[in-house]
């Protein structure tokens, strides 16, 4: 864990960055290297928001790392992985990257395994859904053709473009599923830029994880931070954004005191940094709040998960007739999730985590949890944690989950209530606002947005995100 740093040792910077989440450290780094004076300010004792650990009885816990997405083997070059590291100047070894061996989006009677390597799927897809090659292809060409670099791209449904390239509703929900998962803020359909976003970095590219997990990341971007001249004051946040003639004035800190900057740039949430603003007024019940969240359980196991048949590094899997991403009605929608094993990547020099671990992941209801007293709390917590593990492991060769409980040394669990806690997310809502702010402008002129409401999401692309923010209105000036 960080030790709380001193508090900020100037009335003025350059640019002050409210957040040190993945994309507000990024913002903050690359500012520095060129000379600006740089203020990170953070109102939780730990870096990284979404994407951190935390300790229990001694053992580490990954909260926001399944696994990096965007891995490119190395030699390869222009993707967005590659662009972090060169523009943040970190050596690829030091985030010691471990690609994965084969994840699966798994529905009732129908598997389609992937790897780092697309073909796999698309060899998958053709045996599933032979009728689908040439919309398979047509899709495709329509992601590829898609403009990466537009920042403001149309606001389009995918559901209407998957629908014209593939006729078979089965294949349309199982490419949605993992892609919904891993980045999607809204309901029931995404913007087809994200969907192009997400497939690139999770098919076309690919998984991989650091041997000991996101404090490694978090390792690099702190040690950057230093060597770059980053202020960096841990557990001060910002109460409150003073507007004045449409701009920041001044910004007022949880301690009272009162700093200035020339830019301002969040990564606190788009909703989360208006409701900061003076001038802003409807502050208890902001719009634009997303909606979507997750629990999260976690089973410590004594034997490695490859020696009772688990050999998947990833399984997204949907039970439900038709996959369905929203807010559910009851506490958790266990008929769809994500089963992740650390264990199974493939570790360089044959290292092997010492202990095996397993998390089921699935969408839960952040306003049905937040109204629940402590003792309904724990009961629910310990109820919904076995319902899901039951229904996950329909999708994993082993009669029943008892054979995971029977292994299993220690849990954890977390819910939407967590995630507000820890990163002060509206509604606990993991992939931020539904509406995102792409230009990352705000009504005042010197405050911008940078990171998952930006829409850039997950660890490179909130990463990839601050950098983008920092470049053009940081450095470039507006
Ligand atoms: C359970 C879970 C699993 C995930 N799995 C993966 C995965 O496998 N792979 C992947 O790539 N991504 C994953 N993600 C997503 C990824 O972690 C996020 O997309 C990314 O970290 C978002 O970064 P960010 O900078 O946009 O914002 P955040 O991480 O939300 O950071 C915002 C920061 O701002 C701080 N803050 C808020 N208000 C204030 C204030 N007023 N003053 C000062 N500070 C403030 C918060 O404390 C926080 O540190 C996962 C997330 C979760 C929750």
């Amino acid at each position: 864990m960080n030790q709380a740093k001193s508090k900020p040792k100037k009335d003025h910077y350059d640019v002050v960055i409210i957040g040190a989440g993945m994309s507000g450290m990024a913002a903050a780094i690359r500012l520095a290297h060129f000379g600006k004076d740089v203020c990170l300010l953070e109102r939780h004792n730990a870096v990284g928001g979404l994407n951190s650990f935390y300790s229990i009885g001694g053992r580490k816990y990954d909260v926001g790392l399944h696994a990096l997405t965007n891995y490119v083997p190395p030699g390869v070059k222009g993707t967005p992985l590659v662009k972090i590291l060169r523009q943040l100047r970190i050596a690829r070894d030091e985030l010691d990257l471990n690609p994965q061996r084969c994840s699966r989006i798994a529905f009732p009677g129908v598997d389609l395994k992937f790897s780092n390597d697309f073909t796999l799927l698309e060899s998958e897809i053709l045996r599933e859904f032979p009728d689908q090659a040439d919309g398979l292809q047509t899709l495709l060409r329509k992601i590829r053709e898609w403009d990466d670099n537009q920042l403001d791209y149309p606001d389009v449904s995918a559901r209407e473009i998957v629908g014209e390239c593939l006729s078979n509703p089965d294949l349309v929900e199982m490419l949605f599923c993992p892609l919904m998962f891993y980045g999607n803020a809204r309901e029931h359909d995404m913007e087809f830029g994200q969907y192009v976003i997400l497939f690139k970095s999770l098919f076309f590219e690919g998984f991989a994880r650091p041997f000991d997990g996101i404090r490694v990341m978090l390792r690099v971007v702190r040690n950057k931070l230093k060597e770059s001249g980053v202020e960096r004051c841990m557990k001060l946040g910002v109460k409150l954004i003073q507007a004045e003639q449409g701009r920041v004035a001044a910004l007022e800190l949880d301690n009272g005191r009162v700093i200035t900057a020339d830019k301002v740039i969040s990564c606190a949430g788009w909703p989360e940094t208006l409701s900061l603003c003076s001038d802003v007024e409807t502050k208890e019940n902001p719009s634009n709040v997303g909606r979507l969240s997750f629990v999260e359980t976690i089973n410590i196991l004594q034997r490695q998960p490859r020696e009772f048949g688990l050999e998947d590094t990833i399984v997204f899997f949907n039970d439900a007739e038709r996959f369905e991403f929203a807010r559910p009605d009851e506490l958790v929608d266990v008929r769809s999730g994500v089963i992740c094993i650390p264990n199974n990547y493939d570790y360089s020099e044959g290292r092997q985590l010492e202990e095996g671990i397993i998390r089921f992941t699935a969408q839960a209801n952040f306003e049905k949890w937040n109204s629940l007293n402590e003792e309904d709390y724990v009961d629910q917590k310990s109820w919904w944690f076995k319902a899901l593990g039951e229904s996950a492991c329909k999708f994993l060769p082993i009669d029943s989950f008892d054979v995971i409980q029977q292994q299993t040394m220690v849990t954890d669990m977390f819910t939407p209530k967590t995630v507000k806690k820890f990163t002060g997310r509206l509604a606990g809502a993991v992939y931020g606002s539904p509406i995102k702010n792409k230009p990352g402008k705000t009504h005042l002129e010197n405050l911008y947005i940078c990171g998952t409401d930006q829409g850039f999401l997950g660890i490179v692309g909130a990463m990839l995100s601050g950098i983008t923010i920092a470049n053009l209105y940081g450095l470039r000036g507006d």
